[in-house]
């Protein structure tokens, strides 16, 4: 323990759900421990704050619960400051008892196919990023003058992306969406949006309230060609198990859009199910999506899909995949590239067979990016019991804490971000809201966000 403070010094990477409720775990624990919490941006929360879509606002409540956590006088916010390029992995070890990371999955994975990159090709992080007004993807343009947009995937994910893309803005326009995106979007010529499954409907990973979200826009209708509902003997056998109740809603709500006949002037949703994409075709930028038919196969629940030699093309000029996110390796730590993760055992890093003392992972960067953002409490409260069991069961040793890495922070970070700097920067973006009815205007850009504080 340190001798000096008394306390012990836990250092968390990452500001986002994950980390909060690992600080939260914490500060619950009967150890004294302080806590420091390094953010590459100046703004905390992390997918709470630019991946949660601007129209739910609801789920960005857990925001509060953190603003809590962040005043505890044990806990310290050093936003502005990159772990592995500011700080070193060496320095932070040195200075800390244990070090949690909890950078969360900020990559898109790839499909591999020709034409991935063309011009209109995009991922679906960095549309999120850009609608949700995120340092990193405001500069992003996106052709919102085309017709036909192809999305890839069926998560919630690809769920946001849709609705954004086919929302009234009048209805956005009272949400904190990025005023750029909103400005865009408005001036949107997209009519028609497929959203393509590689499996089937009763694979599809939407939870149901946001497919409803999408049956049910003003405006927009949804269909489905009844004969991609046809399920096969296994699939009848999923969808009749009791633990699958998401998928059985799912398909009653897939049903109802069957006798769906798109309207004159309507934007029209076309859910698309066991086809994976094959190649984007164009010249200078995206023209065509071309699919391959898949069947399934595979046992019940671990059926994969299985291309065919079917093939078909879809016109389109604006392509978005959203497949799913992998972890970003961070420099000094070992990562395993191919579940884009840190890899660990309950919480501690591993290399090789090896625990890595005093480094922990919590998140999507520990357990890949699955569930909502309540699951992260349950996942950082285990990284947390083996963090506090290390602690406690450890030989009792010093660990200088942030002192130590002043220094370094001062020379290489012209300005930390603290939390009174945060709640500054919070008030000026609820203000710049107000004036227009939103709940805030973000900041999207870092040099914007700093000029607040200056
Ligand atoms: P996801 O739920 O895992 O969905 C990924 C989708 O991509 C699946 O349909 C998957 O199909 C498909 N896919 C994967 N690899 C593919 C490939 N090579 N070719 C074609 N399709 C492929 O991921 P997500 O949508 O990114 O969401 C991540 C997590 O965040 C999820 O837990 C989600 O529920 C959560 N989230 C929640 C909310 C909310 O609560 N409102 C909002 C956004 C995100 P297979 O099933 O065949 O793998």
């Amino acid at each position: 323990m340190d001798g000096t403070v008394g306390s012990f010094q836990v250092a968390i990477v990452g500001s986002g759900p994950s980390g909060f409720y690992a600080a939260e775990a914490l500060l619950r624990s009967t150890l004294p421990v302080h806590i420091d919490m390094f953010e590459r941006l100046p703004t905390p929360f992390g997918l709470v704050r630019s991946g949660v879509a601007p129209d739910h606002q609801k789920l960005k409540q857990p925001i509060q619960v953190f603003e809590r956590i962040a005043r505890a006088p044990e806990f310290s916010f050093l936003g502005n400051i990159t772990v592995g390029a500011d700080i070193t992995i060496d320095a932070l070890k040195a200075a800390y008892h244990a070090v949690i990371f909890a950078c969360g999955a900020q990559n898109d994975r790839r499909i591999g196919i020709p034409g991935e990159d063309l011009k209109g090709s995009h991922t679906a992080t960095e549309f999120v990023g850009w609608y949700n007004g995120h340092p990193d993807y405001r500069d992003r343009i996106f052709d919102l003058k085309q017709d036909v947009v192809a999305i890839v995937g069926q998560g919630n994910v690809a769920a946001d992306v849709c609705r954004i893309l086919t929302r009234p803005v009048d209805e956005l326009a009272i949400s904190d969406i990025a005023e750029h995106a909103l400005d865009a979007l408005a001036e949107s010529e997209i009519r028609e949006v497929h959203i393509i499954g590689r499996r089937g409907p009763a694979q599809a990973k939407f939870t149901t309230k946001e497919l409803r979200e999408l049956t049910q826009l003003t405006g927009t209708i949804a269909t489905i060609d009844a004969a991609e509902l046809e399920l096969s003997e296994i699939c009848r056998v999923e969808l009749a198990s009791p633990s699958n109740v998401t998928a059985q809603k799912n398909m009653g709500l897939f049903k109802s859009l069957t006798g769906n006949v798109p309207q004159r002037g309507a934007r029209r949703i076309h859910f698309r199910f066991l086809a994976s994409p094959s190649a984007l075709l164009g010249r200078d930028r995206v023209e065509q999506l071309s699919l391959v038919r898949n069947r399934l196969t595979g046992e019940a629940f671990a059926q994969i899909a299985t291309p065919t030699q079917q093939f078909e093309n879809i016109a389109c000029g604006l392509v978005f995949r959203s497949i799913g996110y992998k972890g970003v390796p961070i420099p000094g730590m070992p990562f395993d590239a191919s579940r884009g993760l840190l890899p660990n055992v309950n919480g501690r890093v591993t290399q090789g067979d090896t625990v890595l003392p005093g480094f922990y992972v919590t998140g999507w960067l520990k357990r890949g990016p699955s569930g909502i953002i309540g699951t992260n409490r349950a996942d950082s409260i285990e990284t947390v019991d083996a963090v506090l069991s290390d602690l406690m069961a450890e030989e009792p040793r010093a660990a200088p804490g942030l002192r130590a890495l002043l220094p370094m922070i001062e020379r290489r970070c012209p300005r930390v971000v603290h939390l009174s700097d945060w709640f500054d920067i919070d008030t000026a973006e609820v203000e710049r809201g107000r004036i227009k009815g939103k709940p805030r205007e973000k900041f999207t850009r870092i040099s914007e966000m700093l000029a607040v504080l200056s």
